[in-house]
């Protein structure tokens, strides 16, 4: 069986070959050479992914161990990815371990709920800009992730004053091509949902789009 690597809950490379970790060790000319994470086995692997393991390991494989990296993993990204509460994030991955796994190995060995929401937070506070609570603290420029959809495209239009108040306008380049080809546009505007730092929210959407079709500008 080839080499599959895994990240560690520290970002470390490991490597996971038949349901042992190992930690990286030295690198050789031509080989890397690792340590099992929990006892004195050791493994040379090689460019082309062969695995060569010496001694035998003191304890039982673990299957389910780089299945639990993998889901930390994809919550860690997904909670600065993510603009949505951490709650609902962690509760759907737990929910999706629950279904996938025929053991409860799987959701036994993830940290508790409440835990894994406490290191998400901490993990999103870190890596996010903190939620401004005036127009002031709004900084300029807006960090690139809020200007950019999920796909990655710009949707940052327009960032500056509109009679003499800070205004944003977003919209994707496919969508004002899509407007740029209508005859009509309709918008609306509401007071209440807009974010409390701001005074107004408009959208709006073409003529085609407008029968609860999605909005194609902010
Ligand atoms: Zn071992």
């Amino acid at each position: 069986m080839s080499a599959n690597f895994v990240e560690s809950t520290h970002g470390k490379r490991q490597l996971n070959h038949l349901g042992y970790r190992y930690c990286f060790k030295r690198k050789n000319i031509n080989s890397e050479y690792w340590v099992c994470v929990q006892c004195k086995a050791t493994a040379t692997t090689y460019p082309d992914l062969s695995v060569v393991v010496r001694y035998n390991h003191t304890h039982l494989p673990d299957e389910s161990c780089a299945k639990i990296l993998k889901i930390r993993k994809s919550l860690k990204r997904k909670s600065t990815a993510d603009a949505g509460p951490i709650d609902c994030i962690v509760e759907e991955a737990y929910n999706n371990a629950n279904r996938q796994s025929s053991s409860t190995d799987l959701l036994t060995n993830l940290p508790p709920l409440h835990i894994m929401k406490n290191i998400l937070q901490r993990h999103r506070r870190k890596n996010r800009p903190p939620v401004p609570h005036t127009i002031e603290q709004l900084p300029f420029p807006l960090p690139d992730t809020y200007c950019k959809t999920t796909n990655g495209e710009s949707f940052l239009l327009y960032d500056g004053l509109l009679a003499g108040t800070r205004s944003l306008i977003f919209s994707s380049y496919g969508d004002i091509v899509h407007l740029s080809q209508q005859e009509h546009w309709y918008g609306d505007g509401t007071f209440y949902t807009c974010p409390s730092i701001f005074t107004r929210s408009i959208n709006g959407t073409s003529s085609e789009n407008c029968d609860g079709g999605s909005s194609l500008f902010f």
